[in-house]
């Protein structure tokens, strides 16, 4: 992917901080009834981000 508008319709996605490419949304991790978990995983260069919705 190279210069792309973010589109309006695609929900939860997240740039990859070392190589800037588009992150994929792995799953939601509930640790109670507030606090949900998102994993993102960039495919390109294999870094892993959790992050507290
Ligand atoms: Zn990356």
């Amino acid at each position: 992917m190279t210069h792309s508008e973010q589109p309006d319709d695609q929900q939860q996605v997240r740039t990859c901080e070392k190589c800037s490419q588009v992150m994929v949304r792995l799953g939601e991790i509930r640790r109670s009834l507030q606090s949900t978990m998102c994993v993102y995983r960039c495919y390109n260069c294999n870094n892993v981000v959790v992050e507290l919705k």
